[in-house]
């Protein structure tokens, strides 16, 4: 599977790298055109602002929504999991408006801007290592997302159909099992038979 990682801004080698560990083929996506060569697009994190303005800037919100909407995976991690949201808390307007669910930016407070934990994931049968930075939260879905995992009471990684998004860094440690199941995703979205 051809999975591509949107290179506008933030940790995209790191995904290149989970995805080659897990099996699939990394490529930096820095032009729409791309969008048509790949079976999957994973949206990084870094900022979500800067990250959405620079979506604006080069025609990525179309393109992205259009990928989306004929039945493309997408992942958002941590930032890519914000702009994925259809609504934001707070006075910032929503990106991509792709996966129903509220999310709140900065959710930890200063205390814990980053730390790593282990996670249990639905469908992951031994817990995740995930590294969480200045990481958002999902403060309420629609009953068309399903919750995959949950930190301390609150959501951390959820999908909706072809769409997968999380909190925290799945790409910052050796552990690329969410990266598999978005592979999976892919297969099962290109009629590829799974294995
Ligand atoms: N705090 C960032 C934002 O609001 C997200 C941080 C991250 O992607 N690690 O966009």
């Amino acid at each position: 599977m051809n999975i591509g990682v949107l290179a506008l801004q933030g940790a995209v080698a790191e995904h290149i790298r989970s995805i080659g560990l897990a099996g699939g083929q990394g490529v930096a996506v820095k032009k729409t055109e791309q969008l048509a060569d790949i079976d999957g697009l994973i949206i990084p994190g870094g900022e979500s602002t800067t990250i959405g303005k620079l979506m604006r800037k080069y025609g990525f919100i179309e393109a992205i929504r259009d990928f989306a909407n004929g039945g493309n995976p997408v992942f958002g991690t941590c930032a890519g999991l914000i702009v994925m949201a259809k609504r934001l808390e707070g006075a910032e307007e929503p990106h991509l408006s792709l996966m129903d669910m509220t999310v709140a930016r900065n959710a930890f407070g200063r205390q814990r801007e980053s730390f790593e934990t282990n996670l249990d994931v639905k469908g992951i049968d031994t817990p995740l290592r995930a590294v969480f930075i200045r990481a958002p939260l999902i403060k309420e879905v629609s009953d068309r997302v399903e919750v995959l995992s949950m930190y301390k009471g609150e959501i951390v990684t959820a999908r909706q159909d072809h769409l997968l998004a999380s909190s925290y860094h799945p790409e910052l440690t050796d552990d690329y099992r969410l990266h598999e199941l978005f592979i999976q995703m892919a297969k099962e979205a290109s009629g590829v038979k799974a294995d």
